[in-house]
């Protein structure tokens, strides 16, 4: 087994609060699976969506800032997240979605933008397998999307990450890919395990609203994510020390073309604070934060959570 098993999450900066969660889950139908503020920046939220369960994989994150400056998807950036949908739905998205976006379709996916302006896409995926069904989605489960596809990294060369992909990461090319040096895989089967690295059609990127802060790997164990470790320092790549997030530990660095990459645990997972049932229904404080909660809790803005009026 590959000590990478995937992508795990993607975390973005979005403007207002409410409206990024109106759009996730009212439009593309995820599961509010944490509300938790910035571990770093405990006046802003931390927002978490993914599938009914909350599994490793399925999970976009997003800090909201409404007063940063809009950002510029480019080099140095993941510039698409492709989300799975079994390959029957396509006509059930783009009719979704054409309510609220501009979506254009592609061979096999549907090209759109969330209200911030980040860039997202559906594929019609044949490795679809939907593990956490939300029954509370608006979305019908058989259309539900069932986690990450893929990234898409805008580099300006690929050489040096696709060196790191490879040889330290344990990602292949994926040799069925019309240009396979460009396609990275790991592991066999499912969806979330694939970077894509384009180096056309971005100029220079800007951080801000409606672009990726960084895209998070999964890995199973504290264990396997030391092995990583040593790996990475073994090639002189800066890497963080271990973070504990309460959900998942985590490692950080820079790949060889300036995205930020994460490799986050499996465990403990999202069920450590509040239980399966009511994952995403109040604010949920890093333990080192909690004991300012009425002071954090009174200067962030209210949220009207899904199901409530
Ligand atoms: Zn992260």
């Amino acid at each position: 087994m590959s000590k990478i098993l995937g992508l795990h999450h993607m975390t973005a900066i979005c403007g207002d609060a409410q409206r990024n969660l109106d759009f996730y889950t009212g439009v593309l139908g995820l599961r509010l699976i944490k509300i938790t503020v910035n571990f770093d920046d405990p006046t802003a939220y931390h927002l978490y969506y993914g599938d009914g369960v909350a599994s490793p994989g399925t999970i976009l994150t997003f800090f909201p800032y409404p007063t940063s400056l809009q950002g510029r998807p480019g080099v140095g950036q993941c510039v698409i997240t492709s989300l799975s949908i079994p390959v029957t739905s396509l006509e059930y998205w783009r009719a979704r979605l054409a309510e609220f976006s501009t979506p254009s379709d592609r061979d096999g996916a549907i090209d759109f933008s969330d209200p911030d302006g980040l860039l997202l896409r559906l594929v019609a995926d044949p490795k679809y397998k939907l593990h956490g069904p939300w029954d509370k989605s608006t979305v019908p489960v058989e259309h539900q999307i069932c986690g990450m596809h893929s990234v898409t990294l805008q580099e300006s060369e690929v050489e040096k990450t696709s060196a790191l992909l490879m040889r330290i990461l344990g990602f292949r090319h994926d040799e069925d890919a019309e240009v396979p040096e460009y396609v990275f895989l790991v592991e066999e089967k499912g969806t979330g395990k694939r970077v894509d690295v384009a180096t056309l059609g971005f100029g220079v990127g800007r951080p801000g609203k409606g672009t990726v802060h960084h895209i998070a790997f999964r890995t199973a164990t504290d264990a396997t994510q030391a092995e990583l470790m040593a790996d990475l320092s073994e090639v002189r790549a800066p890497v963080s020390e271990v973070r504990d997030r309460d959900y998942f530990h985590s490692i950080y660095f820079r790949e060889p073309g300036g995205v930020l990459f994460e490799i986050a645990t499996d465990t403990p997972g999202f069920t450590t604070d509040e239980d399966l049932e009511h994952l995403g229904t109040r604010l949920c404080l890093p333990k080192v934060h909690e004991p300012r909660r009425t002071l954090i809790e009174g200067a962030l803005p209210k949220l009207r959570l899904p199901g409530t009026v």
